[in-house]
C-alpha cells in the first residue's frame, strides 16, 4: 500500500522512467498524495529531459499542483518563467471551445507538439487531471472515444502522457473503459503493460458484441499462454537448479577424492624419501666391507694372483666405488627433505665466495672465471644454498668446451621474487633435453666422457622448490647453457 517512506517513494519514482515518449499512460490513485506521488517524478525527469511539460489542472487549483511539485523540483518558478512547464485549467485546454472534442484536442496536441519542437525542446509530456468530465461539460460523453483514438496520435509524436483518474470519483464502468484505452497504467506504484488495452479500431467497433467476446477470449488465451510460459520458464530453472546441484556434489567428491590423493601422495613421498635413506645409509657399510675385504686380498695374494684375476679384483674394486660415490649422491638427495636447515638472511656473496675457495683447486686447474655482480641477501636455507650454486658452477666447469670456462652469475628482483641465471659457455644442451636432466639419474654421455650419477640438478630442483621457486634451463648445442632459476622473496609467506 501507498506510504510515504523514502524507499517506497524512490521506487515510484523508478517506475514512472519506465515510461517512454510514445506511451499513453492512465494514473490511477486514490488520495493527492499517491497522485502527485507519480507526476512529481514525472514532471521533474521531463523537466530535466528539456521536455515541453503541460499540467492541466482540475482537481486541485493551479497553486496546490505548484505548491505539491515544488517539494521536489524547489526551482519551479524559473521553469514556469521560462515557459518550460505550463500549468492551465479545463477551460485553456479539454475546453478551449467551450465543449469537448475529440477531433479539435488531437489538432491542439499536435500543434502544441510542432511549437515545443520549434522552441527547442526535446519532446512533450502532458498531464491532466481527469475529473472535468465528470462534471457534464459538453462533449464529455466522448472522452472514451478520444482516449482510444489518442493512441494512434501518441505513436506518430515525440510526445508522452498521463491521464490522471481519481478511481474513487469514476464510475467503475468509467475504469473498465479506461483500461481498455490506454496501454500502460500506473497502479499501486507499479508501472503495468495492460494486456486488457484493445487497438482503437476494435474499441470504436460500435455494438459489436463479437469483437468483445473475441477480446475476451483472445485475454483468456493471453493470459493461459503467459502462465504457461512462465510454468515452462519454472521448470526449466529447476532443471538448470538440479543440474547445478549435482555439478557441485560432482565437484566436492572430486574434490575429496583429490584431497585423500594429495594426502595418499604425501605419505608415500615420505615413506620413499624414508626408503631412500634408509637405504642408502645401510648400504654405505657392505659397500665398505667389499671394498675393505678385496683391498686386503689383493695385497694378501698379490704375488700369486695372475692378469686376469687381478683385472677382476680391479672391477670389483671399481664398481664398489661408484656404488659407494652414488649412496653418497642418494643421501645427499634424501637429505633435501630430512636434513633441512630453518630459512634464515643468507648472503650469497658469501655463498659463492666459500664455493669459489673450495672449488679453487678445479677453477685453477681449468683456468675457469666466474664472475658476478653484488648478489642479494635472501631468505633460504644457507647450506642448500651453497648446495645449489655449486652444483651448478662444477657442471658448468664439467661440461665446458674447448674454451676455458666463463661463468656469469645474475641475478635480479622482480614482484615477489628473485630470478637468478647461472650462464656458461660450455658444451651446452640440446632441446629434448631441456626437462629429463631434472629428473634424478637422468644423464647424457656415459661414465668415461663425463663422470657423475645424474643426481646433483635432481638436487637442484629439489631445493629451488623447497623454496617455492622454478629451475629450468636455456640452451643450444655448442652455444653454452643458461640455467635459471626464481627464489621467493619471503619462501614462508
Ligand atoms: P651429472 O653431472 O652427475 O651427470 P646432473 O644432474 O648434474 O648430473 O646433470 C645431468 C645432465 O645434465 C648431465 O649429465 C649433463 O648431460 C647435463 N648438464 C648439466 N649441467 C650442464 C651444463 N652446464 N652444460 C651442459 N650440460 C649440462
Amino acid at each position: 500500500m501507498f506510504n510515504n517512506s523514502a524507499e517506497y517513494l524512490g521506487k515510484i519514482c523508478d517506475e514512472v522512467n519506465h515510461i517512454k515518449v510514445h506511451d499513453h499512460t492512465c494514473s490511477l490513485y486514490e488520495t493527492p498524495e499517491e497522485q502527485f506521488s507519480v507526476i512529481t517524478p514525472f514532471i521533474r525527469q521531463g523537466l530535466l529531459d528539456n521536455a515541453k511539460c503541460i499540467y492541466v489542472a482540475d482537481e486541485n487549483p493551479v497553486g496546490e499542483v505548484i505548491k505539491r511539485l515544488s517539494s521536489a523540483i524547489p526551482d519551479i518558478e524559473s521553469y514556469i518563467a521560462k515557459g518550460a512547464l505550463v500549468l492551465l485549467d479545463k477551460s485553456k485546454a479539454y475546453l478551449e471551445h467551450g465543449y469537448f472534442s475529440p477531433e479539435l484536442m488531437i489538432e491542439a496536441i499536435k500543434i502544441l507538439v510542432s511549437e515545443s519542437k520549434q522552441q527547442g525542446y526535446g519532446n512533450l509530456r502532458i498531464t491532466g487531471e481527469m475529473t472535468w468530465a465528470l462534471s457534464g461539460e459538453p462533449g464529455a460523453e466522448r472522452l472514451m472515444e478520444y482516449e482510444s483514438r489518442v493512441n494512434h496520435l501518441y505513436e506518430s509524436l515525440d510526445a508522452m502522457a498521463i491521464c490522471q483518474y481519481n478511481i474513487s470519483l469514476f464510475s467503475p464502468e468509467t475504469i473498465k473503459h479506461l483500461l481498455l484505452t490506454h496501454p500502460v497504467i500506473i497502479y499501486k506504484g507499479n508501472f503495468c503493460r495492460n494486456f486488457n488495452y484493445v487497438t482503437p479500431e476494435e474499441y470504436l467497433r460500435e455494438n459489436d458484441r463479437y469483437a468483445e467476446v473475441n477480446r475476451t477470449l483472445e485475454q483468456i488465451l493471453d493470459v493461459e499462454r503467459r502462465e504457461k510460459a512462465l510454468v515452462e520458464k519454472n521448470t526449466e530453472l529447476k532443471d538448470v537448479n538440479n543440474r547445478l546441484n549435482e555439478e557441485i556434489l560432482m565437484r566436492k567428491k572430486t574434490e575429496e577424492v583429490l584431497l585423500k590423493t594429495l594426502d595418499e601422495l604425501e605419505r608415500s613421498n615420505q615413506e620413499l624419501q624414508q626408503f631412500a635413506y634408509v637405504a642408502s645409509h645401510d648400504l654405505q657399510e657392505p659397500i665398505r666391507m667389499i671394498s675393505v675385504y678385496t683391498r686386503l686380498l689383493e695385497k694378501q695374494f698379490r704375488e700369486k694372483l695372475d692378469d686376469r684375476t687381478s683385472e677382476f679384483m680391479f672391477f670389483i674394486m671399481d664398481g664398489a666405488k661408484r656404488m659407494h660415490t652414488l649412496i653418497q649422491d642418494l643421501l645427499a638427495f634424501s637429505r633435501v627433505a630430512s636434513r633441512k636447515d630453518p630459512f634464515s638472511p643468507t648472503d650469497l656473496n658469501v655463498v659463492i665466495a666459500d664455493i669459489m675457495r673450495d672449488l679453487q683447486v678445479t677453477i685453477a686447474d681449468h683456468n675457469a672465471i666466474i664472475e658476478f655482480d653484488r648478489l642479494p641477501v635472501v631468505i633460504a636455507d644457507p647450506t642448500q644454498m651453497r648446495q645449489l650454486f655449486q652444483n651448478l658452477i662444477q657442471n658448468a666447469i664439467k661440461f665446458r668446451s674447448n674454451n676455458a670456462p666463463v661463468i656469469r652469475i645474475e641475478a635480479e628482483q622482480d614482484s615477489g621474487e628473485y630470478f637468478f641465471r647461472v650462464i656458461d659457455n660450455g658444451i651446452g644442451i640440446e632441446k629434448d633435453y631441456h626437462e629429463k636432466i631434472f629428473i634424478i639419474f637422468q644423464r647424457l654421455h656415459d661414465r668415461e666422457e663425463y663422470p657423475g650419477t645424474g643426481i646433483g640438478l635432481a638436487i637442484c630442483n629439489k631445493i629451488v622448490e623447497r623454496h617455492r621457486g622454478r629451475i629450468w634451463v636455456e640452451s643450444e648445442p655448442g652455444r653454452g647453457s643458461a640455467f635459471c632459476f626464481t627464489l621467493k622473496l619471503n619462501p614462508e609467506d
